[in-house]
């Protein structure tokens, strides 16, 4: 485990981010050993060098506790934009977990994204937060199929247990969904995949799930992305090559039909879709817990 020096753990987020409400980003480790091979947090512009190798910051809970403490808006904090905080060394070095205990002492929300059940750990920490404040989880799935999403994300936990995992935080009362992106042209942009994912995520409750309905593509995550895929399916780099060319945004091909699919069979579940109205529900399901805790 490398550790590597940083003066700031937290950045404020753009103004016109309207991701999930988040109003900071924070990553407490560098890095991710996950392993899915379209991960675009191995482009060039995040300058993080040999991405599979996890890397520990120095002095971070320290940083992140004095960066907190300064913050006049007590906002959403995003674990998890470059890397996975529930990364397999997180189990011993407690790093996300301690700072979960910092958000919960400084009075922040809290969201995060992860494809690891060892946010199950940290289950007390989550409700505790959300007594009081913002807490939403996204738990990253790209396709029901386990045997796919074996090739796709070598390294992560298979889908069927991930929606396990989502069904646990759902019993425990988090507000918590599933985050599809993104949707690979040629390998998980098909009606099946689609159908199944709203199918598992009703089975586990989630409130939410969210899709672009396409994927991301720059320079050398790009050639990466080839690379591998032309391992598992020799040719396929060509087919989008063919249409995509050099395009950073590549959606689907079906992009109408399958987001159609998408839209009617979520909403015929009442499972939430639209960004704007995943913010007001979880943001509001707060100041409902506030409003009732005064009576
Ligand atoms: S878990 Fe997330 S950060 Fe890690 S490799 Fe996969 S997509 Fe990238």
């Amino acid at each position: 485990m490398e550790y590597v020096k940083t003066r700031t753990i937290m950045t404020k987020a753009d103004g016109g981010d309207k991701w999930f409400g988040i109003d900071y980003h924070m990553n407490l480790y560098k890095g991710c050993s996950f392993g899915c091979i379209y991960c675009d947090s191995r482009s060039d512009c995040y300058h993080i060098s040999n991405f599979d190798e996890v890397k520990t910051k120095v002095d971070a809970l320290e940083i992140l506790e004095s960066e907190l403490a300064s913050k006049g808006y007590r906002g959403v904090v995003s674990f998890g934009k470059l890397s996975d905080p529930y990364n397999p060394y997180e189990e011993k070095l407690e790093i996300t977990r301690n700072a979960l205990k910092l958000i919960l002492k400084y009075g922040f929300g809290v969201s995060i994204d992860t494809k690891s059940d060892l946010i199950l750990r940290d289950l007390d920490l989550l409700t505790e937060i959300a007594k009081t404040n913002s807490v939403i989880v996204k738990i990253s799935i790209t396709t029901y199929d386990d045997e796919l999403a074996k090739k796709l994300e070598p390294y992560v936990l298979s889908s069927t247990k991930r929606f396990e995992v989502l069904k646990k935080l759902r019993k425990a009362g988090i507000f918590a969904g599933v985050l599809m992106t993104p949707v690979l042209p040629f390998l998980t942009d098909n009606e099946e995949n689609i159908r199944q994912m709203i199918e598992c995520s009703k089975k586990a409750d989630a409130k939410f799930i969210y899709t672009k309905m396409g994927m991301n593509l720059k320079t050398n995550q790009r050639a990466y992305y080839y690379r591998k895929i032309e391992e598992l399916y020799p040719g396929l780099s060509q087919d989008y090559e063919a249409v995509y060319g050099n395009k950073n945004v590549c959606n689907s091909l079906q992009y109408r039909h399958l987001m159609e699919i998408f839209l009617n069979l979520s909403h015929q579940y009442g499972i939430l879709t639209d960004m704007e109205e995943i913010i007001s529900a979880y943001k509001k399901e707060v100041l409902m817990n506030e409003q009732i805790s005064l009576f």
